[in-house]
């Protein structure tokens, strides 16, 4: 009895975590054991290839035909438009409204004019079904109008580079420095203790050479905000001073969200 129960969290506990980083993954996993049945020589191992092969075959194959009956689809990567790991298409983290995508196309374009051979590069967007399905740790991220992007940096040698400090491209902080506006002490101080929470997932940080390019990222920022889809976009405060931006469309995303000074949200209207 304890054995059976113990299985049956088990395999809750895998559910949830599947269901929450992938959102399909859940169920796959769910019809994978319910096809191999337990007296099977080797179970363990046919469910682990079954699910990797159903997993691979709708993440690529049938989730993208499906998603825009939910009004979504993938990010259309480009030649200026790239994902920063893998990973986030893996995961199915990368869908949104099809206005998005042409709104990122646009952006990208204008981009690549101001800075040649420097990417649009995305990180969280949204899943590819249902409203209302966050994405975890992104609450709001989940209506396919919202997309995480990376900032800009200059390599060792003061180059604009398409290279970023973090494997996830979360994590590593463009800080304030002393005399700016510290945001982030006083949403720590209030006790919004997950507004840092990112800096334990970077998976590993790459470059410590790269340092910040304020003109790059503005120039990606003002591009971002010259769309007139383009509702909110939310970064850290003293990354708007410094950068001399002054803009409606600018807002402070709050004490409850993380730091925004490693990444730009944006979204639609
Ligand atoms: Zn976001």
């Amino acid at each position: 009895m304890l054995k059976k129960t113990i299985k049956f969290l088990l395999h809750l506990v895998i559910v949830v975590l599947l269901t929450v980083g992938t959102q399909i993954g859940g169920v796959i996993y769910l019809v994978s054991i319910a096809s191999i049945k337990r007296s099977s020589s080797k179970y363990w191992l046919k469910r682990l290839g079954l699910f990797t092969l159903l997993y691979v075959l709708a993440t690529f194959l049938f989730v993208p035909i499906l998603a825009p009956i939910f009004g979504r689809e993938k990010i259309k990567k480009s030649e200026y438009i790239a994902a920063r790991t893998f990973m986030t298409d893996v995961l199915n983290r990368n869908y949104v409204r099809p206005e998005l995508n042409t709104s990122l196309r646009r952006i990208s374009i204008a981009l690549h004019k101001k800075h040649k051979g420097i990417k649009l590069v995305y990180l969280d967007a949204n899943f590819p079904f249902l409203n209302k399905f966050p994405l975890l740790p992104h609450l709001s991220h989940n209506d396919g109008k919202k997309i995480d992007i990376s900032l800009i940096y200059r390599d060792k040698d003061g180059k604009v580079t398409n290279q970023k400090p973090s494997v996830t491209g979360y994590g590593v902080y463009e800080d304030p420095r002393s005399g700016e506006y510290n945001q982030i002490k006083k949403c720590l101080e209030r006790g919004n203790w997950q507004y840092d929470f990112t800096k334990y997932i970077t998976f590993g940080t790459i470059d410590t050479n790269l340092t910040f390019s304020e003109r790059a990222t503005k120039d990606l920022i003002l591009e971002i905000l010259k769309q007139g889809a383009t509702g909110k976009l939310f970064i850290e405060p003293h990354l708007k001073t410094r950068l001399q931006l002054n803009n409606q469309k600018i807002r402070f995303h709050g004490c409850q969200a993380v730091r925004h000074d490693d990444h730009i949200h944006f979204q639609l209207k």
